[in-house]
């Protein structure tokens, strides 16, 4: 940007996929997640801040949008293994939702409800986006970008603090962008590798 002569400044704490979906970038799915045709449901929002001049966003600033492949398809709803798509209502059940319990820092231990079988990521759940039609060509595009030993898996689940990990296990934390996240990965780690606990 300041090649161009303009200024961004990137801002956290901004509603990202309503921005996204009013300004025409994106489009809602049924499970309240965010889609581009040329990525699916995987990619990262971000905001900035810019003094690059706006043109022609009468044209594409508009109402919430959910796609219209969703008025046939509820591969999604059926698939939630929480139940928080509910069909009847756009809005998803958050407080039922899997990523409320393991991304959150804070929010209480996993609920006696929700089933051991539920839990399918380390960090956060992809059921619904997993069964979407949508992110079919997607899917076939997944890479391994980092492996844990045993050692670094003890260590997850010991909870050691970040500051005590060895720098190569914090370096893959990093580098999946999950970091942020590890005051989770303890109990996260535990639900996933329960004896009770069935790949899909
Ligand atoms: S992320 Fe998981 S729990 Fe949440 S709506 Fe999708 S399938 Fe359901
Ligand atoms: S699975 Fe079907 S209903 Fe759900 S978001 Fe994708 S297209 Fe829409």
């Amino acid at each position: 940007m300041e090649s161009c002569g303009y200024n961004a400044v990137r801002v956290a704490r901004l509603p990202e996929k309503l921005i996204a979906v009013r300004s025409g970038l994106a489009k809602y799915g049924a499970n309240n997640i965010t889609y581009i045709p040329e990525f699916g449901s995987f990619f990262l929002l971000s905001a900035f801040y810019s003094d690059l001049p706006c043109t022609g966003t009468d044209e594409t600033w508009s109402d919430i949008r959910v796609m219209d492949m969703c008025k046939n398809c509820h591969a999604c709803i059926s698939k939630c293994p929480t139940a928080a798509i509910t069909g009847d209502r756009f809005l998803i059940k958050a407080e039922r939702c899997l990523t409320y319990y393991n991304e959150f820092k804070g929010t209480p231990e996993f609920p006696d409800w929700i089933a051991p079988d539920s839990h399918n990521c380390l960090v956060g759940c992809l059921r619904c986006q997993l069964q979407c039609p949508l992110n079919r060509e997607q899917l076939e595009k997944v890479e391994v970008l980092a492996e844990m030993d045993e050692a670094e898996t003890s260590l997850i689940l010991e909870n050691r603090g970040f500051e005590e990990l060895p720098p190569a296990l914090a370096a893959k934390l990093e580098e999946l962008n999950i970091s942020m996240y590890y005051h989770h990965l303890s109990s996260n780690l535990k639900a996933l590798i329960n004896p009770k606990y069935r790949l899909p």
